[in-house]
């Protein structure tokens, strides 16, 4: 192992302290174990190991195995603006380092009761230094490897505001988890394992393949439901990453793991790139998942924006945004999906099913149902076939309520239904329906109906979902979801949620913790309760792609209009039918006065 060539520590000049971005280091115990295992990087660190109690504010230890700090440095490295990574003269503006302020050592310190011992390569013992509040200070000497541990107990134990703003240890430890996954992701090169009261959240191993180091965040789906994309950004620098494919697309954004330089970031402008490259591939409510790295030169990205560092700024953002969707685009369509049979061969009982062209028909088009039997060259290779797959006739709906008579014709892709109306056509999404029903009934009775599996599924759970599930038990017991630990990150689903004859998937359960875990999405209803009832009535509902009977939509939306006569969209906004009334389509088709 070689460890990078170090420069003793020193105080910036007063200029560059100036410039540095002023504000808040350490919010909470995330950005503490986020700011110790940048350091452990810094210091060439291979394994870095990070334990916590409490969620971190009773206690967060890191330990690596990096170059170690000098005894003679001990007392400079805790003092504010003093850094081994930004030499006398160096500007700020090539930062090779994730560190580069001098700042994060000193504000924990103020703000806990800190200890840290190093020891350097050239030595046989380890020094030691304690501070509370950066008072008291004590040096000692001890036994240890080469390498540093730095372990911050009681975090702003003297600054009583700030620890009000803490959360529930739980919620706390997820925030942790998701730190330690990014920074990892990040770095998968650095081993990185995460400890929270004693049990073993997260064994992240060393692995220069990011395929890999995907796996182990954001689950084994990875593993053959992902594409590559690992290309130039012409004249602006490079892109490496692992995308799921459209159908892993998440309900928020947060798994989406963004680095520059192997630095992590958050940024609006590149995960809106990302996502932009999915546009018609997942439904607007949906957020790609994955890990993409961007190597830009040093010079065009500032990372002096943010006090955490949390955000960069591009030299030329929208330059760079639009090369990433450009470059993701072309991979995800370029890349052969596993789960679709080749090119011109029909899925199900096609030459029997009417087709919905999605294109101008051939001109040599032949009489309804043949077309499906021959090669269709017209079509664009990406476009999925789609169609109205026969049903058998289903009973009409009669009129009620305000609501016209429906008789329905099919079902596309097992999404859209299909019916005419004494005035035109309707468009039912029946997930965003079954959702809605859900939600009304979650709301109305806090609890949904579970159904015992007799044969129970064991699933594996990344280390964030099993600490959204630590953090909402109730909440995931009342959906209808019981899961119990099954060793290792394995668990195992013993009943879920079950409505009007309808069972969730086990596997759901999953989803619902993934939500659970980023708390937020952007078309979320109000209120706390709304929203948890909105993501399991998300997850559990019939989803797109589930095949239903058509009584069992009927039945749907006979409930939805007893229930919610008003109510035209899911609890996310979504809509869930569309009328195109007779008029609408004379216009389309331009027979406005021409008569039928
Ligand atoms: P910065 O990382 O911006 O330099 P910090 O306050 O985080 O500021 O750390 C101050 C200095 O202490 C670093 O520049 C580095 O020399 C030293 N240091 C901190 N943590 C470690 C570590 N885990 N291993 C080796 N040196 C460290
Ligand atoms: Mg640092």
């Amino acid at each position: 192992m070689s460890l990078p060539e170090r420069r003793p520590i020193h105080r910036l000049d007063p200029t560059t302290i100036q410039r540095i971005a002023a504000g808040e280091v350490v919010e909470r115990p995330a950005s503490v174990v986020k700011e110790l295992v940048e350091n452990a990087i810094d210091a060439g660190a291979t394994a870095v190991s990070v334990r916590i109690q409490g969620g971190g504010i009773r206690r967060i230890e890191v330990a690596d195995d990096g170059s170690g700090i000098p005894p003679e440095e001990l007392d400079v490295a805790l003092e504010r603006h003093a850094t081994s990574k930004l030499g006398p003269g160096d500007g700020l503006e090539r930062i090779d380092t994730l560190g580069f302020r001098g700042e994060a050592l000193a504000s924990i310190a103020h703000v806990s009761r800190l200890r840290l011992v190093s020891r350097t390569p050239d030595r046989s013992e380890a020094a030691g230094i304690a501070t509370a509040a950066s008072r008291d200070v004590q040096r000692f000497e001890e036994g240890r490897s080469v390498g540093t541990t730095v372990e911050v107990v009681d975090l702003f134990f003297n600054t009583p505001a700030r620890r009000k703003f803490l959360h529930a240890p739980a919620v706390e430890q997820l925030e942790v988890a998701r730190a330690v996954e990014h920074l990892y992701l990040a770095h998968p090169s650095v081993a990185l394992r995460l400890e929270s009261d004693g049990r073993e959240i997260a064994e992240f191993p060393a692995t220069r393949d990011l395929r890999e180091a995907s796996v182990h965040v954001l689950g084994r789906e990875m593993l053959e439901q992902s594409f590559t994309v690992d290309t130039e950004l012409p004249g602006l620098g490079r892109i490496e990453g692992v995308l799921g494919r459209p159908h892993l697309a998440a309900g928020n954004a947060r798994r989406l793991y963004l680095s520059v330089n192997g630095r992590t970031i958050e940024s609006r402008s590149i995960a809106q790139a990302v996502r932009a490259a999915f546009v018609q591939y997942i439904p607007r409510t949906r957020f790609p998942i994955g890990v993409v790295h961007l190597e830009i030169p040093l010079d065009h990205v500032d990372v002096n924006v943010h006090p955490t560092k949390r955000e960069v700024r591009f030299a030329r953002e929208s330059e760079v945004a639009d090369a990433i969707r450009v470059a993701v685009r072309r991979a995800l369509i370029s890349a052969p999906d596993p789960a679709r049979p080749p090119e011109g061969v029909p899925r199900g009982r096609a030459a029997e099913s009417r087709s919905f062209a999605s294109g101008p028909p051939p001109k040599d088009s032949g009489p309804e149902g043949s077309p499906a039997a021959r090669p269709r060259r017209w079509a664009p290779a990406a476009v999925v076939q789609r169609r109205l797959s026969d049903m058998p006739p289903v009973p009409g709906l009669e009129a009620r309520r305000g609501r016209p008579a429906i008789a329905l014709l099919g079902v596309l892709d097992a999404l859209y239904w299909v019916g005419t109306t004494p005035t035109g056509l309707v468009l039912i999404d029946q997930h965003a329906a079954s959702e809605r029903l859900l939600f009304e009934a979650l709301l109305a009775d806090g609890r949904l109906a579970r159904q015992i599996l007799v044969d129970p599924l064991t699933i594996p759970l990344t280390a964030s979902e099993r600490a959204a599930w630590e953090a909402h038990r109730g909440a995931v017991r009342n959906a209808g979801f019981e899961i119990e630990p099954f060793g290792g990150d394995r668990f195992r689903v013993t009943s879920v949620p079950a409505y009007r004859g309808h069972r969730a998937r086990p596997e759901a359960v999953r989803e619902l913790l993934d939500e659970l875990a980023a708390g937020t999405r952007p078309t979320n209803p109000d209120g706390i309760v709304e929203r948890v009832a909105a993501s399991i009535a998300c997850h559990t509902a019939i989803r797109a792609g589930d095949p239903i009977a058509p009584e069992e939509l009927v039945r749907v939306l006979d409930a939805l209009y007893e229930k919610a006569p008003a109510v035209y969209s899911c609890p996310h906004g979504r809509p869930i039918l569309l009328e195109l009334p007779r008029s609408r389509l004379d216009q389309w088709f331009l027979r406005t006065g021409v008569g039928p």
